[in-house]
């Protein structure tokens, strides 16, 4: 019998989104202006305030604009040379956004857990939600990665462990051994993923080894950006390195040519551009030191810098002074930082490094306004 009683056919007026689709709220970018729309100096999307290579801005003028090369050949083998991997376990991406996406795609769906840490980056609660799999959010150790409340989440349902280190918008960094206990205690059908995009950031003594547990491993993915120290965000470059079988997975479902002419042309420049690299990070490491030594002089009417090894600094906000009017203060003096509500952290502003004289700008007009609420 195919009769049903009182069954009518479903009114087809629209097409409807899935509905795992239409839990996800859409990313909310740094916003570059403010309240009227006047120009502000830009310190909410962790840009380098020293712009980009001069030789990545002069290979921009000799790319041709027919197809990219399909493989970035070229830009894998100088990625590869650099770090010491295996080109061809290296992928590219249109950013590192559409690796975190594809690690999700090809390793998670409906019925499946993704585990990240609250506080995390939020591209990772799109990247479950996206391929239909449930995000599962470990609690924080005061705003830090805290390994067991990672590891007392997985289960037999888990396929994906994002991990950023350092990580946005805490700053926080898990040294060497803490990574490697993470890695041994997940089972080995556990995809976990250290997005390392402020690696270039860190110290060099301070390295997590995340390099060393991918080209070791099975299960272990790597991801980078130029987005950040090479300053090339506009151009969407990003690449994983990991084992063969990762790679292959990634590279099935990956655009086909994901990273435009002008990308490769400009990221290849500039990864040999060691000059603008290292004079990049080293006024992040200074400047971020005297930084974080004046906001936490402001400690007793409640400010506090977290420990970063990135290009931001998340400033708590613990006093009478709120970061809601501390980011309309910084508006008034130009500035635009973010502040981020709807990650759960409506009592902190996240302040990327700029330049030596906005650095203290902010810090002087911070300084103002906690003076002014006595
Ligand atoms: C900025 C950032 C990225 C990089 O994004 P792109 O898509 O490469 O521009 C990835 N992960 C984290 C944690 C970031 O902050």
């Amino acid at each position: 019998m195919t009769e049903t009683v009182n069954a009518e056919p479903a009114a087809r007026t629209a097409p409807t989104p899935k509905p795992w689709i239409e839990a996800i709220h859409a990313y909310v970018p740094g916003k570059s202006k403010g309240k009227d729309g006047q120009p502000l100096i830009k310190l909410s999307a962790n840009e380098n305030p020293l712009g980009t290579s001069p030789a990545a801005l002069a290979a921009r003028a000799q790319a041709p604009a027919l197809y990219p090369d399909p493989d970035s050949t070229a830009l894998r083998a100088a990625i590869a040379h650099k770090h010491g991997l295996d080109a061809a376990r290296v992928v590219m991406g249109t950013g590192s956004d559409e690796i975190l996406h594809i690690i999700a795609q090809g390793y998670a769906g409906p019925g499946d857990e993704v585990i990240y840490v609250r506080y995390g980056f939020a591209v990772y609660d799109i990247a479950a939600r996206r391929c239909g799999a449930t995000p599962v959010v470990a609690p924080d150790l005061d705003y830090g990665t805290d390994i067991d409340a990672l590891l007392a989440l997985v289960t037999e349902k888990t396929r994906v462990v994002f991990v950023a280190n350092p990580n946005n918008p805490t700053g926080s960094y898990l040294p060497k051994g803490e990574i490697t206990r993470l890695h041994a205690a997940l089972p080995a059908d556990v995809v976990l993923v250290i997005d390392q995009a402020y690696g270039e950031y860190v110290a060099a003594e301070d390295e997590d080894g995340a390099f060393a547990l991918a080209a070791a491993h099975d299960n272990v993915l790597v991801t980078r950006t130029f987005s950040k120290i090479f300053g090339l965000a506009g151009e969407r470059i990003g690449w994983a390195t990991g084992a063969p079988g990762l790679i292959d997975t990634l590279n099935r479902i990956r655009g086909p040519f994901n990273v435009s002419a002008t990308g490769q042309a400009m990221a290849l420049a500039a990864l040999s551009d060691e000059a603008f690299i290292e004079a990049a990070r080293i006024h992040n490491r200074d400047e971020r030191a005297r930084f974080v030594e004046r906001l936490t002089a402001l400690g007793n009417h409640g400010l506090r810098p977290l420990p970063s090894q990135a290009n931001f600094v998340l400033v708590l906000f613990e006093g009478k002074l709120t970061a809601e009017a501390a980011l309309e203060g910084l508006a008034d003096a130009g500035y635009i930082v973010r502040w981020l509500p709807g990650q759960g952290l409506p009592q902190a502003l996240r302040i990327t490094i700029g330049k030596t004289h906005d650095m203290e700008a902010i810090a002087d007009a911070l300084t103002r306004m906690v003076e002014q609420q006595g």
